[in-house]
């Protein structure tokens, strides 16, 4: 299923390293030795998650049905024109980042506020429909991004607990 998520996100225009970018330039200022490659990785973890993947392929679903119109109202106009008052695209997206705890909410936040990168090229202008995908693509840079924070926080205590352990048998 990640093969047809990641085919599905290629037909909508958007690409591993796009998402890896916007990971990249949030984890940055706190990893400096940090490398494109990394946040691909990160990426590529969080999208073998079942759920990921389901609000990925719910999200986009409901993106095309909008753009083809196949929508009940007051739905498809919510949808179609990105309302404000309809945040259910923000919500699918939450799912994504809560996988990785609060740090993946802060990220949203930023990226949702900021939207830079691949999110400000995203096209609203009809016919094209992408009311979820912007929301699922901050979610999952900001899951993968909160999924280095962890794991760089692991390393540190790791680090940590070796130079006690070692004091402690020099004692
Ligand atoms: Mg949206």
């Amino acid at each position: 299923m990640k093969e047809l998520v990641q085919h599905m996100l290629l037909e909508r225009g958007v690409d591993l390293p796009d998402i890896a970018h916007l990971v990249l330039a949030l984890q940055r200022p706190f990893h400096p030795r940090l490398t494109l490659q990394h946040c691909l990785d990160s990426v590529l973890a969080v999208l073998e998650k079942r759920e990921v993947q389901y609000a990925l392929l719910t999200g986009i679903a409901l993106d095309r049905c909008a753009e083809q119109g196949l929508l009940p109202e007051p739905l498809q106009e919510a949808i179609v024109s990105d309302a404000p008052l309809y945040g259910i695209d923000e919500v699918l997206a939450l799912s994504i980042t809560n996988v990785y705890g609060t740090i993946g909410l802060t990220n949203f936040g930023y990226l949702d506020k900021i939207k830079p990168g691949i999110l400000s090229k995203m096209n609203h202008r009809s016919p094209r429909v992408n009311t979820f995908l912007d929301d699922l693509i901050a979610g999952v840079a900001a899951a993968a991004s909160a999924r280095i924070a962890h794991n760089g926080a692991e390393e540190e205590t790791g680090a940590i607990m070796s130079e006690i352990v070692g004091a402690e048998s020099l004692c």
